[in-house]
């Protein structure tokens, strides 16, 4: 049988036969049918951030690490100093292409088993006026932590700093408001909480701060305010568009809305966090992180301390049932990690569970 294996990974995820279907079609994108297409997706992501007054939204082609490096060489000025607020493995990357982009990049540190603190925060920026944008992952997927949105958008907004936001593994799931919570940029893609296929990622940027967004990229495919600008002017994307991903993009916005939106996707996404841990903890595996700060997006699981573990043989012993799960990404200790997101259910986390049993037998642990 060549059922497709369910995705237990930070991305690309699992998709529903309806979103896969809708690829089967080519598109011109130059036709005004597939103008229709982009615009009905930006306009329902506006919608679900409460921003179509304050922002604009933006797609790029390319993975989401794509639309970060646009963000930040759109919104910071060549002379601008980014600080990064870093508890993993996404804000070092985060922290490497603003210095790649030729921005003055400070990282602000932290334990990758906690989250950024907001009144630390407040006193770096009490302490160096130099700072002009402040970046933070809102779901930092190395280890799976929660970072306090809210508490750090008050205080940039307390000390008028640009807040860019790496939303990429929380849109669609855990709730933003820009109506709430104030933010320069914001960056998610197709294929994460929205369960799109990969292929393209959008920036929403506040509408007070785009106008001085012109010329400020150093990158002529990268340039979000061009393509903006471009957009609104044409209809079309810049560049070739990713047509297929764009359309699937379209389907599984249709499905998001009709599950009931963001506050069903994370009940949803919940349900299956809860029955991960719960079948995990039976089979006396310890989650990483203190529950109180876990997302339910993706759990960092400690490895079993047996001569017999190793993640090669695991991984392979679980894929045999279906299930593909995803390495650790902690520099000090050994661990793996289960996805929680994707079009998948409880039940399909029950049998993920009882496929790692069945693995732990293979491997004799
Ligand atoms: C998935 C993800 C990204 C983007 O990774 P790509 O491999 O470029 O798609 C960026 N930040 C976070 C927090 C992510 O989870």
């Amino acid at each position: 049988m060549d059922r497709d294996k369910i995705l237990l990974t930070p991305g690309p995820l699992t998709t529903t036969l309806r979103t896969k279907l809708a690829m089967l079609k080519d598109w011109g994108s130059w036709d005004a049918d597939f103008n229709a297409v982009t615009a009905s997706v930006r306009a329902s992501l506006l919608k679900i951030i409460h921003g179509s007054d304050s922002h604009v939204v933006v797609p790029l082609q390319g993975s989401g690490t794509f639309s970060v490096e646009a963000a930040v060489a759109t919104l910071v000025p060549r002379d601008g100093h980014v600080l990064v607020l870093d508890n993993g493995a996404y804000c070092k990357r985060a922290a490497r292409l603003t210095s790649l982009m030729g921005r003055r990049c400070t990282v602000l540190g932290f334990d990758e088993a906690e989250q950024i603190s907001a009144a630390v925060l407040q006193e770096n920026l009490k302490a160096d006026a130099s700072i002009t944008h402040v970046v933070m992952i809102h779901c930092e997927t190395g280890a799976g932590v929660l970072n306090p949105l809210q508490a750090v958008a008050d205080v940039c907004e307390a000390h008028d700093k640009g807040l860019i936001v790496d939303a990429m593994s929380s849109f669609g799931a855990l709730e933003i408001d820009a109506r709430k919570t104030r933010f320069d940029a914001l960056i998610a893609a197709s294929g994460k909480c929205l369960e799109g296929v990969p292929g393209m990622g959008f920036v929403f940027i506040r509408k007070a701060v785009l106008d001085g967004c012109l010329g400020q990229s150093q990158s002529l495919a990268m340039d979000l305010h061009d393509q903006y600008v471009y957009m609104e002017k044409t209809g079309q994307w810049r560049f070739t568009p990713p047509t297929h991903v764009v359309v699937a993009l379209h389907e599984a916005i249709a499905q998001f809305e009709a599950e009931g939106g963001q506050s069903a996707r994370l009940a949803r996404y919940t349900q299956n966090y809860q029955a991960l841990i719960s079948g995990m903890a039976k089979l006396g595996f310890k989650p990483f992180l203190d529950p109180t700060i876990q997302a339910p997006i993706i759990v960092t699981f400690l490895a079993p301390e047996h001569p017999a573990y190793d993640f090669k043989a695991f991984y392979a012993a679980v894929r045999a049932r279906g299930f593909l799960l995803y390495p650790g990404k902690l520099t000090q200790i050994e661990t793996f990690r289960v996805g929680c997101i994707g079009a998948i259910g409880p039940q399909d986390m029950a049998q993920a569970v009882h496929a790692v049993a069945l693995a732990l037998k293979d491997l004799g642990l």
